[in-house]
């Protein structure tokens, strides 16, 4: 099979994913694999490609936001057929019995591997996934659209629920891409008062089309506290600037698996109980509620399709936050 594979790390400029003949992949016991038709690609590959995250295993295919077919079971599989659509998403596998595990936390376990990071992910045409961690798409969803539903639009609707986000509150998002844009859309079907701040005049855009109250960047605020903040931009200057938006008693959460660092700031801006969280990858529980969500409410990513072959011109693209929505690869 063809793939992009990462041997080294190195800024995306530099194109360092290498685009070689691997052999395809054999299911081991109780694993599927996995025909690729899409694969979406997220500013956390950028995190893996340049090195921001540690690898500790190399060389590694990237991508995590997979949907493809069933064409090859291993032993002992019980849940999926050959032939059926499934997603592969970022959290690959988990040891299900630390205390973490269960406790229903299994975002937080610590043997956990993650496709395209620690397991081999997307970028190629197959990849194998333990069929218990393959995730159900709903036939209403394309192959193109529901491809940044399963990380962009997961970890979005994680990060909301940690945000502790009710039907009519006011939501500040901080920066607008691929995950910002889907997860506007739930909290439009939510009810809720929505004001974007991010750089760059095509997200102004799409955050007003899908129906923002207020658009700005982050040197302003909007009139007027909000009752809960996600903050998907990986800046840490923005946090001080989340807290001063958000009233007392609300939330701040913060999106991305990686972030530059934190300023200091005063106590002030965090006293009356306002609280500051973080969001660690995702359980299969939310990508099947965010999955059904999505069917539900008619999300709709807004894509832009590049060939497995482009993959490094659509990371260059994202690490210039230059994606209307979010890049997809169409790979079969
Ligand atoms: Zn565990
Ligand atoms: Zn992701």
């Amino acid at each position: 099979m063809r793939a992009q594979v990462l041997h080294a790390p190195n800024r995306a400029e530099q194109r360092p994913l290498a685009w070689e003949d691997r052999p395809i992949p054999t299911p081991g016991d109780g694993e599927a694999r996995v025909r690729v038709h899409t694969c979406g690609c997220c500013r956390t590959d950028l995190h893996v490609i340049e090195g921001d995250l540690e690898l500790p295993v190399l060389p590694i295919i990237p991508g995590h936001q997979v949907v493809g077919t069933v064409d090859a079971l291993g032993e002992g599989c019980t849940r999926l057929r050959l032939g059926d659509r499934v997603g592969v998403a970022w959290l690959h596998q988990t040891c299900g019995v630390c205390p973490y595990c269960r406790r229903g936390e299994e975002n937080l376990c610590e043997r956990a591997r993650f496709t395209g990071w620690t397991a081999d992910g997307g970028y190629a045409e197959a990849l194998t996934v333990p069929e218990g961690f393959a995730i159900r798409v709903p036939d209403r969803l394309s192959d193109l659209e529901a491809a940044p539903l399963l990380c962009a639009g997961v970890i979005g609707y994680r990060a909301l629920r940690r945000a502790e986000v009710q039907p009519g509150d006011r939501v500040g998002l901080m920066g607008f891409g691929a995950s910002a844009h889907l997860v506007m859309q739930v909290l439009t079907y939510w009810g809720c008062d929505v004001v974007v701040l991010t750089r760059g005049e095509r997200h102004h855009d799409l955050a007003r089309e899908l129906g923002a109250s207020w658009v700005g960047d982050a040197s302003e605020l909007p009139p007027g506290a909000c009752d809960r903040v996600v903050v998907f931009a990986p800046a840490g200057e923005l946090v001080p600037v989340a807290l001063q938006l958000v009233r007392p008693g609300g939330v701040v959460s913060l999106a991305g698996i990686h972030m530059s660092p934190i300023p200091t700031f005063d106590y002030s801006l965090l006293w009356r109980e306002r609280t500051l969280r973080s969001v660690a990858n995702m359980t299969r529980r939310d990508a099947d509620e965010f999955m059904a969500l999505a069917a539900e409410a008619g999300i709709r990513a807004e894509v832009e399709r590049y060939a497995l072959e482009d993959a490094a011109d659509a990371l260059i693209a994202i690490a210039h936050d230059d994606i209307r929505g979010a890049a997809v690869l169409a790979v079969a």
